[in-house]
């Protein structure tokens, strides 16, 4: 079982959608507690193979010796690679598996249209043959990844108290676009549906459906 923390999670979906529609490849650091892997870290790596970037990846040796060390520093621990698919499902590939090793995990991120779509993680046999699917939780599937907000309000200092998603730099806003932005930050992967109207009666089981 394999576990990423939000952070190391942001980091890794920010990197697959800016690297898009290349594939991107990048190193997790955590450590294994009691049969679990914690990913705390995400470390970006350079996609190195020499021909179109879009199916494939390589990652650079020296770059992952260095990451192992600077790991090391930390307490921490080069759990496993994670890559992207532009456009494609989040499976293992013939070539993953020739490129694999058998002591870490994979996670491939399935990114579609720009968009972060699913992922998935494998763990590799030591022959290469075949990768068996690792249970992986991502914030995404652990917690919220869709919102519905509504609102048609703007944001005003005498109830800020309790609206923790909202600033008192943010007074004067509508409170919609703040929030949006506050959200964005938090989970860059977050599915946002904005209803810029007050909930009533008459509109409450339309739009309850959407979401
Ligand atoms: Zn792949």
């Amino acid at each position: 079982m394999i576990r990423i923390e939000p952070e190391a999670w942001a980091e890794m979906l920010a990197h697959a959608t800016k690297t898009y529609p290349a594939e991107c490849c990048g190193a997790m650091l955590g450590r294994r507690e009691s049969g679990a892997k914690r990913i705390t870290r995400a470390r970006a790596l350079e996609n190195v193979f020499p021909g179109p970037r879009n199916t494939r990846y390589e990652v650079n040796p020296q770059e992952l010796i260095e990451t192992e060390r600077l790991a090391r520093r930390d307490g921490l621990d080069l759990i496993g690679i994670y890559h992207s698919h532009p456009d494609r499902d989040a499976y293992f590939s013939q070539e993953d598996l020739r490129n694999s090793c058998p002591w870490y995990s994979y996670v491939v991120l399935s990114i579609r249209a720009g968009q972060f779509d699913h992922a998935k993680s494998w763990l590799p046999d030591a022959e290469q043959t075949k990768a068996e699917p690792e249970e992986l939780f991502y914030p995404a599937a652990a917690g919220v990844g869709r919102i519905g907000l509504v609102d048609f309000d703007v944001v005003d200092l005498t109830n800020l108290q309790r609206q923790v998603i909202l600033g008192s730099s943010d007074a004067g806003r509508k409170k919609l676009d703040s929030a949006v932005e506050t959200l964005r930050e938090i989970n860059p992967a977050l599915r946002l549906d904005l209803f810029d109207t007050a909930l009533s009666s008459e509109n409450a089981l339309e739009i309850s459906k959407d979401i």
